[in-house]
């Protein structure tokens, strides 16, 4: 069971200071994919970063604005991923501050996920600092920021390590109000499952995702959190092995207790597990994994 964190006291466009480096202002785009919307957080004070500056809202952006005191300038714009829900407003926060957007750009298999993708993509995401790879260090008057490449939920996702607090932006790496969604070919489980083990091993006091709340008992969320995927890859490959050689034949099986409209984004993860489960031999597959292949045990 995964302990999730939901509760969260927060009005739309309100700046709260979270903690004493960080502030956070929450944009008006709820939805199934978002929780209560994208939250933006301020790094410093003065000089200050600003991770995930979210949707193209206007509202938003003028939110974002009326949260810097007197006298503070954005010298950062940090964009954990180029998903429509993070990056869009990156670039008019830029045309009214000055700040270079920092990320990594979007990857060549970034077009075809998101066909299905629910939350969409901000394919015109262009980073005027590449972070591909992680380990830049980024610093202004008391914070330090690190990026680490964090691929999975996309190739590009990256977050930040404020060593300050001895925290971590997680964006939708891991959340503590849902699951992340895992859309191949851009997004990817077997780095998703290397991307868990490697924030759980730099044991970071708290976690702040771009939507909800933050995560304080970080050990054991991730543990639960990467526990529930084995589960679910346990489920794929005995699915397998009972006959179902179909993605579509076991999706309805394997997610009986969920809503059917769910269903064509439930296969898309079970692909997800399918494409690693080949890559580590307990699976066949004629040629390249397909979400329409069939799939037998490997013997
Ligand atoms: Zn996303």
């Amino acid at each position: 069971m995964i302990p999730y964190v939901r509760d969260l006291d927060f009005e739309y466009g309100r700046c709260d200071q979270v903690s004493p480096l960080i502030r956070r202002v929450i944009a008006r785009n709820p939805g199934p994919f978002t929780f209560t919307g994208t939250g933006t957080y301020i790094i410093g004070r003065g000089e200050v970063a600003v991770i995930d500056p979210g949707p193209d809202l206007d509202d938003h952006l003028e939110a974002l604005l009326a949260a810097l005191e007197p006298g503070e300038r954005v010298s950062h714009i940090l964009v954990t991923h180029h998903h429509s829900d993070h990056s869009p407003l990156a670039r008019a926060l830029k045309a009214r501050t000055g700040a270079p957007i920092y990320g990594c750009a979007v990857g060549m298999a970034a077009e075809e996920s998101t066909i299905r993708t629910e939350a969409g993509a901000d394919f015109d995401f262009r980073p005027d600092i590449d972070l591909c790879g992680g380990g830049q260090v980024i610093e202004g008057p008391g914070w330090t920021l690190e990026a680490v490449a964090t691929p999975g939920h996309t190739s590009n996702h990256i977050c930040f390590a404020l060593r300050e607090e001895n925290a971590f932006f997680s964006g939708d790496h891991i959340m503590g109000w849902s699951t992340t969604v895992i859309t191949p070919p851009d997004g990817d489980m077997t780095d998703y499952m290397a991307s868990l083990e490697l924030v759980k091993a730099r044991g970071y006091d708290v976690l702040w995702p771009t939507h909800g709340p933050p995560i304080l008992e970080v050990t054991p969320f991730i543990e639960a959190y990467a526990a529930h995927r084995r589960a679910r890859e346990a489920q794929v490959l005995k699915a397998v092995i009972d006959g179902y050689g179909k993605i579509t034949e076991m999706v309805p099986v394997l997610y009986a207790d969920v809503d059917s409209r769910l269903h064509p984004a439930a296969a898309r993860s079970v692909f997800g597990h399918m494409i690693d489960l080949v890559r580590r031999g307990k699976v066949v597959t004629e040629g390249e994994p397909r979400i329409d292949g069939t799939y037998r045990p490997a013997s």
